[in-house]
């Protein structure tokens, strides 16, 4: 599309900012009340509760093939920890009080692959492997799935394929899901994926097609070659309705995490959440499930790096997946792999534009030093890409549009104490030693 930059910066000024690598703080003054967009949209909660309830029919097969699911009875969820420790830290150089109610929310400890898309991925992966059994009369809904791991549904798996366009994450899901049940699998990464991903990957008989370009393009060509192959499922990071859903079911779960830890959230006690953001579908398909469980109780922003704030960009324009960081100049070169997109998801953008409450850049050095606090105080080991949501709580408490947005929500007389902020730390735990090492140099 032939966008008139000019014009637009006009129109919303907050680009110029952007265009500069400025950290900002967007609050979405288009956001509604809850109920009012969730009646009418094309999701619905019925939909979400069909893919809990699908999950939970695989998780018999998941822990037969991977043991480490056993733990959680082959459900692939991750702890709610409290981080009193990081909270003080950071208390003392923002001058805030969140010590007592900072979490971060550990997918970077999810089973089978570490990261948030050990969700959506897999998720969508496993509902193909269901439609194949089904369609090839090998299954009932009412059988134990466990079946699905044996060597005869292995070798019905081998006739057919999937792929996928990834800068990471999302390639490492899909290929150790789908070659574990016996897919023929192929990922598309982009230029910032990192070796060993690729390398792990090839160990396990996945085919990876590596570009020199950027996100969008490896997605781009992958559904392109995926396109009239027969008995091919592409796996559609950004128009994927399966993929959303498989991300949106983690809002039940956190109902019942936080109930267990007594963490209450009601009129007097607001849930912040804040999701760093790549193309968009974990962090939409995680706020639109929380919007479903918690209505306006919750409070949702996304964290983009300062080099590839796509999402930001598609929303403030309304020209969603119409624009990329690139045509307003912006290079999309970041530490954060996981958030290297410069293209966003326009079912996500136009799905979530009502419901959330803002969204956020920050730099790559602020990422790398939180890698450092995030380690030295807690002793947990996030990639970059799963910081992004840590400068969340000082966005909101300690700068002006923060402050207005606290007002405007009727929020502002609420004591500290009774906030929740819910970091989403989104990855982390398959990160080799010594390149968390790296990580953790630069980051010092
Ligand atoms: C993919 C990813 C994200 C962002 O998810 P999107 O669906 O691309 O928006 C965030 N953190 C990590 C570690 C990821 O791998």
């Amino acid at each position: 599309m032939n966008v008139n930059i000019k014009t637009l910066i006009e129109e919303f000024p907050i680009l110029k900012k952007l265009m500069n690598y400025e950290e900002i703080l967007w609050i979405n003054d288009k956001k509604q009340p809850t109920h009012v967009i969730l009646e009418q949209t094309a999701i619905t909660e019925d939909m979400v509760t069909d893919a809990e309830q699908r999950l939970d029919r695989f998780a018999p097969c998941l822990e037969e093939i991977f043991p480490e699911t056993r733990l959680t009875n082959g459900i692939i969820e991750s702890p709610i920890k409290p981080t009193p420790r990081l909270g003080e830290y950071l208390d003392t150089h923002w001058n805030t009080n969140i010590k007592n109610t900072l979490y971060l929310k550990c997918d970077n400890d999810l089973p089978i692959s570490g990261s948030i898309k050990a969700r959506g991925g897999i998720y969508e992966v496993l509902k193909y492997a269901e439609d194949v059994a089904l369609k090839n009369n090998k299954l009932k809904r009412t059988d134990n799935y466990k079946i699905l791991a044996t060597p005869e549904f292995r070798k019905l798996f081998g006739k057919y394929s999937i792929a996928v366009g990834s800068t990471g994450n999302l390639g490492l899901s899909i290929g150790i899901i789908g070659a574990a049940l016996g897919f023929q699998t192929t990922v598309h990464m982009s230029q910032d994926a990192r070796q060993w991903k690729k390398d792990m990957l090839r160990e396990k008989g996945v085919t990876v097609i590596e570009y020199e370009n950027d996100y969008s393009v490896a997605v781009a060509k992958g559904r392109k070659q995926a396109e009239g192959e027969p008995n091919t499922h592409f796996v559609d990071d950004e128009n994927s309705i399966d993929l959303f859903l498989g991300y949106a079911v983690v809002a039940r779960r956190i109902k019942k995490q936080l109930l267990e830890a007594n963490i209450v959230v009601d009129d007097n006690h607001p849930l912040f959440v804040y999701l760093p953001c790549g193309v968009g579908g974990g962090p939409g398909g995680v706020a639109y499930g929380l919007k479903q469980v918690y209505g306006d109780l919750v409070h949702c922003f996304f964290a983009e790096p300062t080099h590839a704030p796509c999402m930001i960009l598609g929303m403030v324009t309304n020209l969603h997946n119409q624009i990329s960081v690139q045509d307003i100049g912006i290079d999309n070169k970041t530490a954060a792999d996981g958030l290297a997109v410069g293209r966003a998801s326009s079912f996500v953008g136009k799905t979530l534009k009502p419901l959330l409450s803002g969204s956020y850049t920050l730099s790559d050095e602020r990422i790398y030093r939180y890698l450092a606090n995030v380690y030295d105080l807690e002793g947990i080991q996030l990639e970059p890409s799963a910081l992004a949501g840590l400068d969340g709580p000082r966005r909101i408490l300690t700068t002006y549009e923060g402050q207005n947005y606290l007002k405007r929500e009727g929020l502002d007389h609420i004591p500290a104490e009774h906030f929740t902020h819910l970091v989403w730390a989104t990855g982390g735990k398959m990160v080799p030693k010594d390149i968390f090492k790296e990580y953790y140099k630069l980051g010092k």
